[in-house]
């Protein structure tokens, strides 16, 4: 599933392509009948936070995308290839046609809806600004509860944008175990983590992927971006790494760089 990273990178460059410019929009599978109301609207402005993208229309008009597992975009100079059966919907610029398929939501919203949908998405690492109000509502939400902190990290009410490749990399640059219940970490745990997902995502979407191993400013291949995720060896202890399950997703992680907190590691 796409990462907060891959939104925010997505609204940059559907704003690049289609902002301030009337846009010709339809729905060639026919599941999304409401782009014929946007035919012919000005593209005002778009906008990403955690994994959802929105549209925001000349008239008012709200366009919520999540890509979920299978949705992506596709992006097409003029003249642009027909549309597949499966196209959502497509947006048609001076330049560039944009074609979205599979997306797990592609609807218009209302202003309730709007409200709705902000209230339950955590704090954005990626986001320019977060109120300090903000952040201590998802350090409440966090240290109350007795999910691992692995399974907190993916829950999209607490941090949203973080998913499967940057919450196994995150703990292991921080030197935490996943399993260690949220609860049980500081305040400066928190703070940390999410100091580290900013950086992180916000490097992501810079470099258009995940890429979490910084090495005197060369650019990793992708084999070598990362440090824990799907690897068999630890880049740091060269000790094995292990898979678990946290929040119904694999999780990789390194018990010898990777520690509860609270308990002595090293002797
Ligand atoms: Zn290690």
């Amino acid at each position: 599933m796409p990462e907060g990273h891959t939104i925010h990178r997505l609204a940059l460059d559907l704003e690049r392509d289609l902002v301030g410019h009337r846009v010709e929009a339809s729905s060639p599978q026919g599941r999304f009948l409401e782009a014929d109301r946007l035919d012919g609207q000005v593209l005002r402005s778009t906008e990403a936070f955690g994994k959802h993208l929105l549209l925001h229309f000349g008239a008012g008009s709200v366009v919520h995308v999540h890509l979920g597992l299978f949705g992506r975009f596709r992006r097409h100079r003029h003249p642009a290839p027909p549309p597949r059966d499966t196209t959502r919907l497509r947006l048609v610029g001076p330049e560039r046609t944009w074609d979205l398929v599979g997306p797990t939501a592609c609807e218009l919203l209302t202003a309730a809806g709007l409200r709705g949908l902000r209230a339950r998405i955590g704090v954005d690492p990626i986001a320019p600004r977060t109120s300090r109000e903000a952040l201590d509502r998802a350090f409440d939400a966090f240290s109350r509860t007795r999910r691992d902190v692995g399974a907190v990290l993916l829950d999209q009410g607490v941090f949203s944008g973080i998913g499967n490749v940057y919450r196994a990399e995150i703990l292991f640059l921080l030197g935490i175990d996943p399993a260690t219940p949220a609860r049980d970490l500081s305040r400066r745990d928190f703070d940390a983590i999410w100091r580290k997902a900013r950086e992180l995502l916000r490097l992501g979407v810079a470099e258009r992927r995940i890429v979490t191993v910084r090495d005197a400013g060369r650019r990793p291949p992708r084999r070598e971006a990362l440090h824990v995720y799907k690897r068999e060896t630890c880049r740091a202890c060269a000790g094995p790494i292990a898979r678990t399950t946290s929040a119904n997703r694999s999780l990789w992680w390194c018990p010898t760089c990777q520690r509860p907190r609270g308990e002595s590691t090293r002797s």
